[in-house]
């Protein structure tokens, strides 16, 4: 069945194929990349080429005046090979320069081990917040917004929702993750609940609504708490994190290991080994399909995250925080935007979770465009397959440069 383009169905209620074939496959190691490419935008480097690195070794962080601190670090053990150049079309957005630092991993590097020190109960809420920092952990829901920055609420909070819905079709490396280790997932709950000074916390899991992992609308169903507009879940005393995101709460405090890898759900008909992986960040997406068996001349489009929000991505494209999936499609998977004329349906609209007239939008772009979460309801929902989400974004995109220089 299609799903990356709109089948044509429209209205409330609309059914997304869930797709979950993975969802037997036992987590496993992927073998270990020649190389990784680590983003480091914004970033100073701390190793230059030549030199050798530990896995786990920070090797790049940003400036003590930047808004937000991020650092790296190496996930396996290896030799710098370059440090700082200009790549382009490599970066999970598939577009644009980055600077990356690329390191060549050592034939025998062994991933990082456990080694557990602390005792999370005698860690007071900054120092959650500071090895959440230091570990350079990100949401790896998709948005790889830091960590620590969602455990330092400026409003009161009561509740931690761990999001496990893992709505996009095919996607079941969070699934496998709480199945396998719940208990790290857990951990990771109680030590964002003791970061925030929440009493109560709640793992939620696949819901019959696509939308249901959308925040606002998780926190509506499991507290019946309405996230004002344009609002965050703090404001109604919620902190939302990702199962994986939980999860490496639990290792960077527990085990001190910082964020160097991740599950990640590879399918598609053109897999011959479609699973679950522990993937090193910054591993080409060219590796990892290649081990699981791809067949390059079937794969007719190669996404990285789920089918809907996902993007379509260059075998150059390295593995991100935020890289849930990776799909290498067939012909039969997809099928293209057919651009035929509007029917003024009113479906895009009234399937939106805000709202949006989203055609209008398109037309006249303003602000309000910014609101748009980016869930391809609009698109799912269209009869006319129009390209809704790309052109979003595109819009998106080019509000913000001009926000920017207006700025
Ligand atoms: S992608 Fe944006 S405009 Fe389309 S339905 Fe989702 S929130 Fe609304
Ligand atoms: S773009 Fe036009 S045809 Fe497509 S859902 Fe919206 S109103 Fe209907």
């Amino acid at each position: 069945m299609c799903i990356v383009s709109s089948p044509g169905r429209g209205g409330l209620g609309i059914k997304i194929p869930r797709l979950k074939r993975t969802a037997d496959s036992p987590i496993q190691r992927l073998e270990a990349p020649l190389r990784v490419r680590l983003s480091i935008d914004a970033m100073t480097p701390l190793v230059t080429a030549g030199d050798r690195v530990e896995s786990g070794c920070l090797v790049a962080e940003s400036s003590g005046n930047a808004h937000w601190y991020r650092c790296s670090h190496a996930p396996l053990s290896s030799t710098v090979s370059a440090n700082g150049h200009s790549t382009t079309g490599q970066h999970e957005n598939g577009n644009g320069s980055a600077r990356s630092l690329e390191l060549l991993i050592e034939e025998d590097s062994t991933p990082l081990g456990r080694c557990d020190h602390y005792h999370p109960a005698e860690l007071d809420p900054e120092e959650i917040r500071d090895i959440a920092r230091r570990a350079g952990l990100l949401g790896m829901g998709g948005g790889m917004f830091p960590t620590y920055v969602k455990l330092s609420p400026t409003d009161p909070i009561d509740w931690v929702i761990i999001n496990g819905c893992e709505s996009e079709p095919y996607l079941t490396c969070d699934h496998r993750v709480l199945l396998e280790h719940r208990d790290e997932v857990e951990c990771g709950m109680r030590l964002a609940m003791q970061a925030v000074g929440a009493t109560q916390g709640t793992i939620v899991t696949a819901k019959d609504d696509y939308l249901d992992g959308y925040e606002p609308r998780l926190i509506q169903k499991v507290l019946n708490r309405q996230v004002p507009k344009g609002g965050r879940p703090s404001h109604v005393g919620v902190v939302v994190l990702n199962v994986q995101s939980a999860q490496a709460l639990h290792r960077a405090v527990c085990e001190h290991r910082p964020l160097v890898d991740r599950v990640v759900t590879v399918d598609g008909n053109t897999i011959q080994r479609p699973g679950n992986y522990v993937v090193p960040l910054g591993t080409e997406i060219r590796h990892v399909l290649d081990i699981c068996g791809v067949d390059w001349d079937q794969a007719q489009r190669v996404i990285a995250g789920g089918p809907i929000m996902g993007s379509p991505v260059q075998p150059e494209t390295v593995v991100t925080a935020g890289t849930g999936g990776i799909l290498a499609l067939s012909g039969d998977e997809i099928s293209e935007p057919n651009h035929n004329p509007c029917i003024r349906c009113g479906n895009c609209q009234e399937v939106c979770p805000r709202a949006l007239p989203s055609r209008q939008l398109l037309r006249r772009p303003t602000d309000q465009l910014l609101e748009c979460i980016e869930c391809g309801m609009c698109q799912f929902s269209c009869p006319a397959q129009q390209p809704i989400l790309q052109e979003i974004r595109k819009a998106k995109s080019h509000l913000r440069d001009a926000n920017d220089l207006n700025s």
